[in-house]
């Protein structure tokens, strides 16, 4: 059964108003690449979603961002680390030992380059880091789907970083299209729950024995909502068939053009290499994250970026983008630049 989507139903005199509430959160909780600033976080990115807080990557300190972003103590939570360079994971035994001092209950499972299952062995036997809750960490290999839950997919894939890399696409599926009234009433259904159960993608039994499946009473089902993320990467073919048509890209900046040979042997990209990224894989929104202290406040970064695709964003700390189930996106708490 989808418990994915929240519905409102409201009686009144005659008509019953039916939509979606449910809006998917991208929180960037640390913009910063290499060297932390002032403003500006190790990367860690929460994709927040009817009780789930999907985190992309723990940079250091990232339980105090957490924290300010009030992300929950409780929630439903995986944690997928991009790769095991120092920035991407530091953050991560902080994290553990705040959720076992606060007393989180649920599992929580972490997914990562196999590496990182010693690695938190070691913390756990070393700094004594045994949490309260069930940590069970998952070793990916190779660019597979590693979770699904309620309705939200998280796939890693391939990137081309110094070593083994992954990045991330989170597919939310919709189970149903629109939920049609009309057509619910033409065929003798009440309104109330068996409303609900249809336009949640489950089929219902009529008193009189009739079975009605959710297309009957359904319109076209969307395309799903993906949400792609680069970690730390050259500009590669595993990251813009990912980033297809995606609603929101999340990629890394760390450069400027002038500094493109120094981006591609460290292998990290240009502003530049990420919008036109953007723009061949046509993403609707392009986040850019993980750019150098270097370039300050970020500004050259945007600036080079906005020439080749238009429709980017500078990231910045406890910036909220509100991805809609319509697909469209907006940004909130976006501190002016
Ligand atoms: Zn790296
Ligand atoms: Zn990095």
């Amino acid at each position: 059964m989808f418990k994915g989507i929240t519905h409102i139903f409201i009686f009144d005199s005659g008509n019953t108003h039916w939509w979606h509430n449910s809006v998917i959160d991208i929180i960037l909780l640390g913009t910063g690449g290499s060297i932390p600033t002032d403003g500006r976080n190790h990367p860690a990115i929460a994709v927040c979603f009817e009780g789930w807080n999907l985190l992309f990557d723990c940079g250091e300190d990232c339980q105090r961002q957490y924290e300010r972003a009030n992300l929950g103590l409780n929630r439903k939570m995986a944690i997928f680390i991009s790769h095991n360079h120092a920035d991407h994971l530091l953050g991560l035994g902080g994290l553990l030992l705040r959720f076992s001092l606060l007393g989180r209950m649920k599992p929580l499972d972490i997914f990562g380059p196999v590496e990182l299952i010693d690695y938190v062995k070691v913390n756990q036997e070393t700094i004594n880091l045994g949490t309260i809750f069930k940590t069970t960490v998952y070793g990916i290999k190779k660019g597979q789907s590693v979770f699904n839950a309620d309705g939200l997919f998280v796939r890693a894939f391939e990137v081309d970083h110094r070593g083994f890399a992954l990045g991330y696409e989170v597919t939310y599926e919709r189970p149903t299209g629109e939920f049609l009234p009309d057509k619910a009433q033409q065929k003798g259904i009440p309104k109330g729950p068996l409303w609900g159960k249809l336009s949640s993608g489950e089929s219902v039994r009529l008193p009189d024995g009739t079975l009605i499946n959710p297309e009957d009473v359904t319109g076209p089902k969307p395309s799903p909502l993906r949400i792609v993320y680069s970690g730390d990467t050259r500009p590669c073919q595993s990251l813009r068939d990912a980033a297809k048509n995606a609603n929101v890209l999340i990629s890394e900046a760390m450069y400027t053009r002038e500094h493109s040979d120094l981006a591609h042997e460290r292998g990290h990209m240009t502003a530049a290499d990420a919008a036109l990224l953007a723009k061949e894989s046509q993403a609707g929104l392009l986040v850019l994250t993980h750019y150098s202290p270097r370039y300050g406040n970020g500004q050259p970064i945007f600036m080079e970026a906005k020439e080749v695709f238009s429709n980017c964003i500078l990231g910045q700390d406890l910036m909220r983008i509100r991805l809609a189930l319509d697909g469209s996106s907006e940004v909130l708490q976006h501190t002016k630049h």
